[in-house]
């Protein structure tokens, strides 16, 4: 037996959370032809098929792309600090992708690595990940070259799996998804079904294998040259977590003091910036190097260092690339 709910059904659950008081956020039409994950204001705003990959990742609701950490005061010699806001009120992310909720247990090991972001822990506490289940896939997607798949558990409280007619089979994974569903499905002898997984299109075992010895290759600069260091790669990608902290002031807070507050702001190996020493010299001076960087850490370091490959395979860096690039079109390369 399995557990039902209707799309209907699960419209006015949602409607329920938002009455809790909880932010939920899931796929919505946010322009004729974009979908993106956003926080809904109702449930009708939340979009269930007709998408391959919102175009943006669920990452942002646990590391914002701008972020107050504290905030401070000047005079003098004295200087005072006020906390960052109150935490973030109770969260559900609804249809989720797997390979986007991959990425939280992945990102988990880097933000508890060396220190513990209360920041992000706060937030993955406070949230129930509902997935939903692929019923297609486009020629930017492999999930399953990562280990993973178009119904693929990581992450995930409870998925929802397509069953047709307007129905989606409930599978709860966790004692939070449990809570979240209980007695709002129904018994069935149906089952739900993803599509088949896009084609394997590496082995992840022998690029790590390649990447180690190939540090200087002339296969960068070949593969990078059109590459224009947008940084939308970063930005759309569910496992991306590079950030830069700066003061930013506020403007006079009197004739004697200075105020303002400490930010964490979303940052990208592919900015020529991100690098750059106070000397003026950078280490990687130029887009190959830092394409290089980006291949090396998410498939040879990081799988190093944490047991995982930074990479859900979810093609989003491939779709928003502006010259059809992303991690895809490189690996294709180097295959
Ligand atoms: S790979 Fe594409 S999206 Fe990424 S920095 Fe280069 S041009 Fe921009
Ligand atoms: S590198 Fe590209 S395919 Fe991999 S998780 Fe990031 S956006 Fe998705």
């Amino acid at each position: 037996m399995s557990e039902m709910i209707t799309t209907q059904a699960l419209r006015t659950l949602v409607g329920e959370w938002l009455d809790k008081g909880r932010r939920v956020a899931g796929p919505s039409q946010v322009k004729p032809d974009l979908v993106s994950y956003t926080a809904l204001a109702t449930p009708d705003q939340l979009v269930l098929d007709g998408f391959i990959h919102p175009s943006n990742s669920i990452k942002e609701f646990f590391f914002p792309r701008h972020e107050r950490l504290y905030g401070y005061r000047i005079e003098g010699r004295k200087v005072e600090l006020s906390d960052p806001p109150a935490p973030d009120a109770e969260q559900v992310i609804i249809a989720a992708r797997p390979c986007d909720a991959a990425a939280l247990p992945i990102l988990d090991k880097l933000f508890n690595w060396d220190s513990r972001d209360e920041f992000y822990n706060r937030r993955r506490a406070a949230t129930t990940i509902v997935t939903l289940a692929c019923s297609a896939h486009d020629s930017a997607c492999f999930c399953t070259s990562v280990g993973l798949a178009p119904d693929a558990t990581n992450g995930s409280d409870a998925m929802l799996v397509p069953a047709g007619e307007g129905r989606y089979e409930v599978r709860a994974l966790t004692d939070k998804g449990r809570a979240l569903f209980e007695g709002k499905t129904e018994p069935s002898t149906d089952n739900g079904h993803a599509c088949d997984g896009p084609p394997a299109r590496f082995d992840a075992n022998n690029l790590r294998d390649f990447l180690r010895g190939n540090f200087e290759s002339p296969v960068w600069a070949e593969l990078t040259l059109r590459c224009l260091g947008c940084g939308t790669c970063a930005y759309v990608c569910p496992t991306c977590h590079c950030f830069d902290i700066d003061d930013q002031g506020a403007c006079a807070a009197s004739a004697t003091a200075s105020a303002g507050a400490r930010m964490k702001n979303w940052d990208s190996c592919q900015f020529r910036m991100f690098t750059q020493h106070a000397s003026g010299h950078n280490p990687r001076a130029n887009q190959a190097q830092r394409q290089r960087q980006r291949i090396m850490h998410k498939f040879f370091v990081y799988p190093e260092r944490f047991g995982a490959i930074l990479c859900t395979g979810c093609g989003n860096c491939t779709r928003a690339c502006p010259v059809s690039l992303g991690v895809a079109g490189v690996l294709e390369g180097l295959k």
